[in-house]
């Protein structure tokens, strides 16, 4: 494999970036509770926190955002979005969100609502999973053994055990079961895909027992993408074709644009069921915003409809974009430096277990080599292990990964180049690295917020 993967684009507007001193690094990490979410932007050099709203826009969406039309009611922009989303996902019903949290939440109240019950996922979302349970359900895991073991190179660990759910079914009952969920691209595993193959067997369990099917569709083109390398029979199928069958397998879906679409902030669920659709209409109003913007200004939706159509049928931008994720992969292996294998969608992710063997999880080794990238160079990464993966006092003995995710049209090969020696300089100094202790936990979600101090 080649060390570059061309992108099908050329610069147009450039945002300027300086690495502060080791010093001043020094400093700002303790000064944020060693929680690379509390850093300040104006101290990073190099931001793989996430790929969630960090992209750059095309000059087709800058130009969408000057014909924002900013009516309370019935914006032109809202239609645009509508038809993208027919046209593209092929979903009837569309409710805009802010983003996609608030799609979330409103299909967690729709589906759920207090009735209580247990909702079976490929691994969870952090935001996903709270808004289940906030909604009064429970969450189960039906993810394959091969998602959590970062060394198995199965080529489709976003897959759901068919045989656990089924079980799962049998067990509860169809009734206490109000939705299975299914993530494209599953995150926690490393952005891995699942296969057309399963998702069509969890469509047909799902439709015997009448259970609703949600997909989280935030990355599903590079799950489509990875479809059509992957499985023999879709070779030759466009990405939007692949798209739009992945969809049809589902009743409907929730949708984070922040990432596939390329846009700063926006979101959706849309479904195929009228009944669903209008008791989430009802409630966007109250959460989000009117049901013609859910939250988005009218130029945010135009962006966002121009990406959605940019997504699928500028196919060079995937393959430039999950070409990005394994030529970093490619410079890291390389260098011995022990990964999540295969590489997955937006994001290179270390295993710190391997990277860190002196520390026990109680030292949070992630959240530890996290603080040490920054340190080392300016590298914003996020940690994906016990501080984001613990949930309450459940005991934890899973994943301890730290998350390289490259955001979409903004960096280039120098950026990953520089990268890989910052992780390499961590690594050749890896057995003088401390763990940490947490000093401050917030109850929800406390990876935002969590402070930490050296050992
Ligand atoms: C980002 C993300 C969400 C939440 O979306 P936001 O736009 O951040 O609110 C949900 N699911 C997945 C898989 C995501 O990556």
């Amino acid at each position: 494999m080649k060390y570059y993967a061309l992108p099908p684009y050329k610069n147009k507007a450039v945002e300027f970036i300086s690495l502060i001193s080791r010093e001043d690094r020094e400093r700002a990490i303790k000064d944020a509770g060693y929680n690379t979410f509390l850093l300040k932007s104006k101290d990073v050099f190099i931001d793989f926190l996430t790929d969630s709203g960090t992209s750059a826009m095309s000059d087709r969406q800058w130009a969408g955002i000057m014909l924002g039309d900013e009516a309370y009611a019935g914006s032109e922009n809202f239609y645009h979005l509508e038809d993208a989303v027919k046209d593209v996902f092929g979903y009837p019903y569309l409710v805009p969100t802010h983003q996609g949290r608030g799609a979330e939440h409103i299909m967690a109240q729709v589906l759920i609502g207090g009735r209580g019950g247990f909702i079976p996922n490929n691994l969870y979302f952090t935001t996903s999973r709270l808004h289940q349970e906030i909604a009064g359900g429970t969450w189960l895991d039906v993810s394959i053994p091969e998602a959590s073991d970062p060394k198995s190179t199965c080529p489709f660990k976003g897959n759901i055990d068919v045989a656990k759910l089924e079980t799962y079914i049998k067990e509860k009952g169809p009734e206490s079961i109000p939705f299975v969920r299914m993530e494209a691209s599953v995150n926690m595993a490393g952005g891995q895909p699942f296969s057309m193959e399963n998702e069509r067997a969890v469509s047909a369990l799902c439709k015997k027992h009448g259970i609703f099917l949600l997909l989280d569709a935030t990355r599903i083109v590079e799950n489509a993408h990875f479809i059509r390398e992957r499985e023999e029979k879709y070779k030759s199928w466009s990405l939007k074709k692949i798209v739009r069958m992945m969809c049809a397998f589902s009743d409907g879906c929730t949708m984070s644009s922040k990432k596939d679409h390329y846009v700063n902030i926006g979101g959706f669920l849309a479904t195929v069921r009228k009944d669903v659709f209008e008791r989430a209409r009802a409630l966007v109003v109250v959460y989000e915003g009117l049901h013609t913007y859910g939250g988005m200004a009218g130029r945010d939706m135009e962006a966002l409809s121009i990406g959605i159509k940019e997504s699928v049928e500028n196919e060079e931008l995937v393959a430039h974009y999950v070409g990005q994720v394994s030529v970093l992969a490619k410079m890291l292996r390389d260098r011995g430096i022990p990964l999540c294998e295969p590489p997955g969608a937006h994001a290179v992710f270390l295993d710190a277990k391997q990277f860190l063997p002196h520390l026990s999880q109680s030292e949070f080794p992630a959240q530890t080599l996290a603080s040490e990238l920054y340190i080392e160079g300016g590298v914003r990464t996020m940690e994906r292990g016990i501080v984001s993966g613990q949930h309450g006092s459940e005991p934890y003995d899973g994943l301890e990964f730290v998350r390289l995710a490259i955001p979409r049209r903004v960096y280039e090969l120098a950026h990953l180049m520089y990268v890989a020696d910052v992780v390499e300089t961590a690594w050749r100094r890896r057995s003088h690295i401390r763990g940490l202790a947490m000093v401050y936990e917030p109850k929800d979600l406390r990876f935002f917020q969590a402070r930490f101090e050296k050992k």
